[in-house]
């Protein structure tokens, strides 16, 4: 028998739903399951039993609390789908809209990190819970396998940290600099977030900015911890910018 999916978008971009619907994967994804809701794609005001719902976007209304509620009470699994869900992203910068991860309110059975995810961490994850087996996620950090890591990266951390970006950014991959963005006085958020974007952007010559989330623990403390050990210029000190781009604390209810 199909399992029963169930897909749901709070407030989100749907950067994560759309990139779940162009997976290779997703053709067959829907060949092998139910889906009994689907947010993004159909209408549908039934909330319905289910074995795996899957919730892209943070909670920024009281309603979807009503919302996360009936499907964590119809749902056998819940998965935060995308860092919105899984920590609060980035509508946490907002100064007007509130930006909670789903499991400040439900129970959570798994997490798929990324802004949006990897698609090839995300298709993996999509055929674990087709085979009803748990999402396996990378369990080192983004400098683990960075092309720019030394063996002494942690010397790097007291260089005077003077930069969020390149100042020039440059698209010549062949010519750029390749020391690691610490030693280049730019800020990289590599040590404290988990692996599985395959260091995209540092391959763009951009720094990471975390949007995997962290390996353990919420976001804050670690970026704390971490902002503790680098020599952070005065003038960059925007630590909501820094700390709440793709988290926020975690608050108990
Ligand atoms: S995690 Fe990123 S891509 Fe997904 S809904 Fe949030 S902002 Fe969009
Ligand atoms: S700090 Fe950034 S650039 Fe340096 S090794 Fe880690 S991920 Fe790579």
């Amino acid at each position: 028998m199909k399992p029963n999916f169930l897909i749901e978008s709070l407030t989100s971009c749907s950067g994560c739903i759309s990139t779940m619907i162009s997976l290779d994967i997703f053709p067959q994804f829907l060949d092998k399951v139910n889906l009994v809701r689907c947010s993004f794609m159909r209408d549908e005001n039934n909330i319905s039993e289910n074995d795996i719902a899957l919730i892209e976007g943070c909670v920024s209304e009281e309603k979807q609390i009503d919302i996360l509620k009936n499907i964590r009470s119809k749902s056998k699994r819940v998965i935060a789908l995308g860092t919105c869900a899984a920590f609060g992203g980035m509508l946490a910068l907002s100064t007007v809209k509130e930006a909670e991860p789903i499991s400040n309110y439900i129970e959570v059975d798994g997490i798929i990190p990324g802004c949006p995810p990897p698609s090839k961490l995300l298709g993996n994850c999509i055929i674990r819970l087709l085979e009803n087996k748990e999402i396996i996620l990378p369990e080192k950090n983004v400098c683990a396998d960075c092309e720019f890591r030394t063996d002494n990266i942690e010397s790097k951390f007291m260089k005077r940290i003077n930069k969020l970006m390149p100042r020039e950014y440059n698209l010549d991959i062949e010519n750029k600099d390749k020391r690691c963005f610490l030693e280049r006085g730019i800020l990289c958020l590599g040590p404290i977030t988990r692996d599985g974007c395959e260091s995209k952007c540092i391959k763009l010559n951009l720094p990471c900015d975390g949007c995997m989330g962290p390996i353990k623990n919420d976001f804050t403390s670690n970026a704390i911890n971490f902002l503790s050990t680098v020599n952070l210029a005065k003038g960059l000190r925007k630590y909501k910018g820094i700390f709440y781009r793709y988290s926020k604390p975690k608050t108990k209810r």
